[in-house]
């Protein structure tokens, strides 16, 4: 059978007199304009008793709430409300899920929400985080708020049967429009996989009492009870699981949740160990990160690209660059802004099958053919104007960046509950309780290690896949000549300025299973020419290259160029192999380990989480 295509389309708004939005695709409203935040708390907050639920969390519980249908996210803005009002004063969290197929656009949505005047401190911080309008999970973390809400946009079905089995969902909104507008979104291929992330403790609520809606749940096991409606509605559904006799799987890690005494020992201080430390110390647990230094290796060069090589659209929803690219710029803004150099992208010769793109992510630009002046001045071009060109069009991608690494290793080592060890570790054993570290001042013990230090993890654990290394240098020089943005060419040529200079950093050599860290001119060689392929001119006028520095690192690449991340033995994990992509890859996979770990919805769906995990490529 051939698997669903992940589809998003804008939401097709026709916005009544009073400013209410209704549906064009479906003939329905999203709210009413009179009452709609007052029956949203009375149909899902009432409806699955939140408010008793959410003041009595337990310090690091994490209480997870699933919505079919995100639409304006006024459930959601409703549920943070309270969240505020009534949680406890502990480490508790509250993760919000919510399936889209047509989601706003930004735009509509600010439009939307403004309706809202009493949620609008609210709608700012949902709005600046919004993600762009690409199938697949966006993870929206508010950390100050110790909220968490992953947007799955793409078909409910398809985005329900994805979503990993983990600890049962809390509480659903079984949202969406009437059932006789929308008969999909209530089909047993929702029910089902709602079902099946259910256990004993999950409710459900829905202000619809449709027969279809109660036989469907009824169907796959819930037991249905009607209460009564908000205003004019007589009625709207309850439900709950307490009959399911297999609830999911327990957590991993429930014990470390309850005791938490020991810190998560994290091995490696890259980007794949700082985002592990961030992961785990945002959600109140403590890590010891054992390295000699921080960003001693592949991830420690001065800037770092974060442009993804973007695949066809159709194929996003799985692709772990894209996913991660945007999350960590997602992540990092919100962390470090000044860690983020938004300089945007233009991507040279880009795939002509990216032109469905949405603009927001990726924009033609006109190119006059004739003109052998590099293209500094660029005019974005109409999809109907290129496809008169010649040539193969470039690409803008606004949101390309360029990081700041050493600031995000500030950020994040200054955090109370993060320890850098400067030591480095020559044994992990298995012990009775847990796994036991050895370094050059004895042993320290914990009940879980993450091995995130690229080739050395193999060295600490063998029967790990083999890991390839590969040499890449970066080169940098003194130059009038700045790029108004970071070109991408297969190389790249970005501007780097540091206080009183004006250079450009250029990447970067790849040398499989060469481990030398000697700068070479051979490699800046290399590394003009692929500069001078497209931007002749600009290279000629560039100082010679025994004047250019440079920094040579090793990464470690696995053999299908995903990295390894997940759980290799109870208690050891492992996350490592990002090869040159490790700053895009790190955030979203360090994210997807911990939440794994701590039992917690995962940031991916389940076809792509089995691709990374470790077993694989293990024999
Ligand atoms: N919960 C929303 C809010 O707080 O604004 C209102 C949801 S609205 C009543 C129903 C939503 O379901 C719409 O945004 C619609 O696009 C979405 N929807 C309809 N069919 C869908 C499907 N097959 N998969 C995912 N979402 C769907």
């Amino acid at each position: 059978m051939q698997p669903a295509p992940w589809l998003v389309s804008a939401a097709d708004i026709d916005w009544q007199a009073d400013g209410a939005p209704v549906s064009r695709q479906f003939g329905d409203v999203y709210f009413s304009r009179d009452n709609g935040l007052a029956e949203s708390r009375h149909v899902f907050l009432a409806g699955n008793a939140l408010e008793q639920r959410l003041a009595q969390l337990a310090s690091r519980q994490c209480f997870v709430i699933a919505e079919t249908g995100f639409g304006t996210g006024l459930n959601l803005l409703a549920l943070w409300q309270l969240w505020q009002r009534v949680r406890p004063d502990n480490q508790s969290r509250l993760h919000f899920v919510s399936v889209e197929r047509f989601p706003l656009t930004r735009a509509d949505l600010a439009t939307a929400l403004q309706l809202w005047p009493e949620l609008a401190a609210l709608s700012t911080q949902l709005l600046a985080q919004y993600p762009p309008l690409l199938p697949g999970v966006h993870r929206l973390i508010f950390e100050q708020e110790r909220l968490t809400v992953d947007l799955w946009w793409g078909d409910a079905a398809l985005c329900l049967q994805q979503m990993p089995t983990v600890q049962p969902v809390d509480a659903w909104f079984l949202d969406g429009f009437a059932p006789a507008c929308n008969a999909d979104l209530w089909q047993e291929t929702v029910l089902q996989p709602i079902a099946r992330l259910s256990g004993p403790k999950t409710t459900l609520a829905s202000f619809s009492v449709a027969g279809v809606v109660k036989r469907g749940l009824r169907a796959v096991g819930a037991t249905v009870q009607r209460t009564p409606g908000y205003g004019r509605k007589r009625e709207m559904l309850r439900a709950h699981w307490s009959g399911v006799t297999d609830p999911v799987d327990p957590p991993t890690l429930l014990a470390l949740i309850d005791t938490a005494t020991r810190p998560v020992a994290v091995i490696g201080c890259g980007i794949a160990g700082l985002s592990l430390a961030w992961a785990l110390s945002r959600r109140g647990y403590a890590v010891d990160l054992y390295d000699e230094a921080p960003l001693s290796g592949a991830s420690g060069n001065p800037r770092a690209l974060l442009v993804p090589k973007l695949t066809p659209l159709a194929h996003v929803a799985t692709h772990l660059h894209t996913t991660g690219w945007l999350s960590a710029l997602r992540w990092w803004q919100q962390l470090c802004p000044q860690a983020v150099e938004k300089y945007g992208a233009q991507l040279l010769q880009a795939d002509d099958r990216l032109a469905d793109y949405p603009a927001e992510i990726l924009q033609p630009l006109l190119i006059d053919p004739t003109d052998t002046s590099f293209h500094s001045d660029t005019k974005m071009a109409t999809i109907g104007e290129l496809s008169n060109m010649a040539t193969q069009p470039d690409c803008f991608l606004p949101n390309g960046a360029m990081l700041i690494p050493e600031r995000i290793a500030d950020a994040i080592l200054n955090r109370s509950q993060v320890r850098l060890l400067g030591m480095s570790i020559s044994h992990v054993k298995q012990f009775d309780g847990g796994w036991r570290l050895s370094h050059d001042q004895g042993n320290t013990d914990y009940d879980q290690v993450i091995l995130a230090n690229a080739l050395q993890a193999k060295q600490l654990f063998p029967a790990l896949p083999a890991l390839t290394p590969i040499r890449g240098q970066i080169s940098a020089c003194a130059s009038d000549w700045q790029p108004p943005h970071i070109l991408s060419y297969g190389g790249y040529c970005a501007p780097l300025t540091t206080p009183g200079n004006s250079m450009i950093l250029l990447g970067a050599s790849f040398t499989r299973h060469c481990s030398d860290q000697t700068v070479t001119l051979a490699d800046h060689q290399h590394n003009l020419e692929l500069l001078a392929a497209v931007a002749p001119e600009q290279a000629r006028q560039l100082p010679p290259v025994d004047s250019w520095i440079g920094r040579a690192s090793i990464r470690a690449q696995t053999r299908d160029y995903l990295p390894l991340c997940g759980e290799i033995k109870p208690g050891l994990w492992v996350l490592a192999g990002l090869g040159s992509k490790g700053f895009a890859f790190a955030p979203v996979c360090a994210e997807m380990l911990v939440s794994t770990l701590l039992g917690e919805p995962l940031p991916l769906p389940a076809v792509l989480v089995s691709r990374l995990r470790p077993q694989r490529l293990m024999t």
